[in-house]
């Protein structure tokens, strides 16, 4: 281990990354997948788990930010890449020098990626976005009709390319939720007004990961899935990693930092919101909220030290927290596993999100700048690699 990850280490299993990539791929035969590595890859790393995803098939890289989509050219990928997040101003004649699949939800959008095209004498590729209900990006309805007459017109100047019409869910991971289907629909119409104003996307795409999942008829030409391809269920309601064939990719461990043996009553951390009940053996670990780790996860927070789970007691400081682990003792360096896959009795990100009352999304793409990332690749196969395995091999053997 090198010496900067001897205090702390989110470990990114990229085998898991591949598998997963492959196992989604399997739940959407018809589509191609867009592997979204935004926020430096949900805080997996950006270029590492973009590399993985397109040896397992990724035809698309997706991020939010131009700059982000920036990073991955260079590093390197040259397969397609669109981002979907831009303000006025934005840095789109890059993004069309660098053959970049850019997002237009409107008007004032379509005329600043038409003028950077010109002005680098290039093609722009523009995929355009509709609202079919959730209310954020994304052009409405009522301005659907003009905005894509306009690019039509674009289009035909020879400035700009219409690649994708997309949209985004806003309950996908609640299924049966009635906004589904009204969102299908709204978004069948909006292809049928693109199609009358003589576009002919390449790419028609509304799934995210719980869509991929849960909703076949929402995969269309392309699912752009996030969360999954980091082993992480979109909800625990709809079922766990495991239930999908997913494997969590991270693994965020430290070393104890101090163990020592106090007397009851000793209050521990900001507020003494934590007395020891008795005399017992407290352990430091040198991760705090910095480092991403949830302040509002105090007194709850699951860690597996010494072969059982403990409970953060007191209050999480800006670097370090404390466990209180009984009549068990440890020593100064032992490992504490904050959360990982699960399968060697660590807490998951899932617990962590439940002691934090938020999502599993946030505790992995929280995980701070100060931690880190060290890459390693487990062998797993997935289901789905197996399979493709056995058919390329005659005669093998498990
Ligand atoms: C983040 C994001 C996704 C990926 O969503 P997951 O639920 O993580 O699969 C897909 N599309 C858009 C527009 C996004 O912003």
């Amino acid at each position: 281990m090198n010496e900067t990850a001897k205090r702390a280490r989110a470990a990114i299993d990229l085998a898991a990354v591949r598998s997963n990539v492959r196992a989604l791929r399997a739940r959407a035969p018809r589509a191609e997948l867009m592997a979204v590595v935004k926020s430096d890859g949900y805080g997996h790393g950006a270029v590492p788990c973009a590399r993985a995803a397109r040896e397992a098939g990724a035809g698309w890289l997706g991020t939010a930010l131009p700059e982000e989509a920036f990073a991955l050219r260079a590093a390197g990928d040259t397969g397609r890449l669109m981002c979907w997040l831009w303000t006025p101003g934005g840095p789109w004649r890059t993004a069309v020098e660098q053959d970049i699949d850019v997002s237009v939800s409107g008007l004032w959008a379509l005329r600043e990626v038409a003028e950077a095209a010109r002005a680098c004498g290039r093609a722009a590729r523009v995929q355009l976005k509709v609202d079919t209900g959730l209310g954020r990006n994304g052009c409405q309805p009522a301005d659907w009709s003009r905005l894509t007459s306009a690019a039509r017109a674009a289009e035909a100047e020879g400035v700009l390319t219409v690649t994708g019409v997309w949209s985004h869910f806003a309950c996908a991971d609640e299924p049966g939720h009635p906004s589904i289907a009204a969102q299908l629909t709204a978004f069948e119409e909006a292809l049928k007004t693109a199609d009358a104003a003589g576009l002919r996307p390449e790419v028609r795409h509304i799934a995210n990961t719980p869509a991929l999942l849960t909703l076949p008829e929402a995969h269309f030409d392309l699912v752009r899935a996030g969360i999954g391809i980091y082993g992480i269920s979109p909800s625990p309601e709809l079922g766990t990693p495991q239930d999908f064939g997913l494997r969590p990719a991270m693994t965020l461990e430290a070393s104890l930092a101090s163990v020592k043996r106090v007397p009851g009553g000793h209050g521990v951390s900001y507020g003494h919101q934590y007395t020891t009940p008795g005399e017992t053996t407290l352990a430091l670990i040198p991760l705090g909220y910095a480092d991403g780790i949830p302040r509002h996860a105090s007194g709850t927070g699951p860690v597996l030290v010494a072969g059982k789970w403990r409970t953060v007691a007191g209050r999480i400081a800006m670097d370090q927290f404390v466990v209180d682990l009984g009549g068990d003792g440890a020593e100064p360096g032992d490992p504490a596993v904050l959360f990982g896959p699960g399968d060697r009795g660590e807490p998951t990100a899932e617990d962590w999100a439940r002691a934090a009352g938020t999502i599993g999304y946030e505790i992995v793409t929280r995980i701070g700048t100060r931690v880190p990332r060290v890459y390693v690749d487990s062998g797993i196969q997935g289901e789905a690699e197996a399979a493709e395995g056995d058919s390329a091999l005659t005669g093998g053997t498990a």
